[in-house]
């Protein structure tokens, strides 16, 4: 599974359309994050007295959490128009600059996948966030010259899940910074329960729960299964979650008691039987399991360490004693493994 797999982004083009349907597209439908909606209301409070554009927005936080939910809130809540790309796409200086001069004064410009811009890109982007300016060159050699185009003030609303691979420059230029985090599964519950009523699918509280607590602390992964546990409910004959309807889907997706799925055991796994409970380094890891670095820190990674399962040590990756002891695995007997 690449960077595109089931836990990073929406894939196929119904899940495409399943995740617009029931993307919140304000404040009150947003559960959670509280501090961090809590800021941007009042931020956006001030610039919309100020009549102003608002001031550069950097989300970041592993995928599926909300981010560019988040920037299409911003711009519904300042009542101003948004264009959405993301890092790879604009690969020239040129489509960034078609891209900021067809905004108009205030709009938000999201960019998704923001540390992975082009560095020639992202030099123009400086001026551009500064000053509302584009210098352009025309022609190269001896003929070559800039030309500086006015463009309107916008807000630029940044995400990206490797906070740590933007450049010191561009971070510097975003004046709010805001860091995504794993929801509980009580406010996942509640996300999932307003899904099954944008779908017309029953869904028994313990069905809700049942989902939430297995869907990593992340919104997409619970909306997901929820459309899952639909399928199986669709089958059984009637549009009704119940709690074991709930529990027979995840267990046909193989997620665990402990909401861990397939590859996450496959790293568990790897990092105890092969390399001893580490450390051992993420390249090696992702030979191992067959999977991207990128997507190990990216994805796997983050949940792994915040549940206390791996820790992440300047020699490399370790395991804890909580992974020896969740997956049944001996510390002094490795081979007697359960999986
Ligand atoms: P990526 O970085 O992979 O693009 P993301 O962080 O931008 O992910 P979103 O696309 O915003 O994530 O969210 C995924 C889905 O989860 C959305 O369709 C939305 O319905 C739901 N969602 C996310 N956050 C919330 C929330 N706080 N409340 C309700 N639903 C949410």
């Amino acid at each position: 599974m690449g960077k595109n797999g089931a836990l990073s982004s929406a894939s196929g083009a119904g899940e495409v359309q399943f995740e617009e349907q029931i993307r919140p597209a304000r404040f009150g439908d947003f559960a959670g994050q509280k501090k961090i909606v809590e800021n941007l209301k009042i931020f956006i409070a001030a610039a919309r007295e100020r009549d102003d554009a608002l001031d550069h927005v950097l989300l970041s936080g592993p995928p599926g959490l909300g981010k560019t939910t988040l920037a299409y809130i911003v711009a519904h809540e300042m009542g101003v128009g948004i264009k959405a790309t993301s890092g790879p796409v604009i690969d020239k200086p040129g489509n960034l600059a078609g891209l900021l001069t067809s905004l108009e004064k205030g709009d938000v410009l999201f960019i998704d996948e923001i540390h992975r811009l082009n560095p020639a890109v992202e030099e123009y982007l400086y001026s551009a966030m500064e000053d509302f300016k584009l210098d352009i060159m025309l022609d190269s050699g001896p003929s070559a010259r800039s030309v500086q185009i006015a463009i309107p003030p916008f807000t630029l609303v940044g995400a990206t899940t490797r906070a740590g691979l933007l450049t010191a420059p561009l971070r510097a230029r975003f004046g709010i910074n805001l860091r995504l985090d794993y929801y509980s599964a009580e406010l996942l519950e509640k996300i999932v329960q307003r899904a099954s009523r944008i779908f017309g699918v029953e869904i028994e509280k313990d069905g809700a729960f049942e989902i939430a607590r297995r869907s990593r602390g992340t919104p997409r992964i619970a909306n997901r299964l929820l459309r899952r546990a639909r399928d199986f409910a669709q089958v059984n004959g009637d549009l009704h979650i119940s709690k074991n309807i709930a529990k027979r889907t995840l267990e046909a997706l193989e997620i665990d008691e402990y909401g861990l799925d397939e590859m996450d055991k496959r790293l568990i796994s790897a990092l105890i039987e092969k390399y001893r409970g580490g450390p051992v380094g993420v390249a090696t890891l992702a030979m191992a399991v067959g999977e991207e670095p990128d997507t190990i820190e990216e994805v796997y990674e983050p949940y792994l360490i915040q549940e206390g399962y791996i820790m992440r040590t300047p020699r490399g990756r370790v395991a804890t004693d909580l992974a020896y002891e969740r997956f049944g695995i001996d510390k002094a007997d490795p081979q007697s493994s359960l999986f």
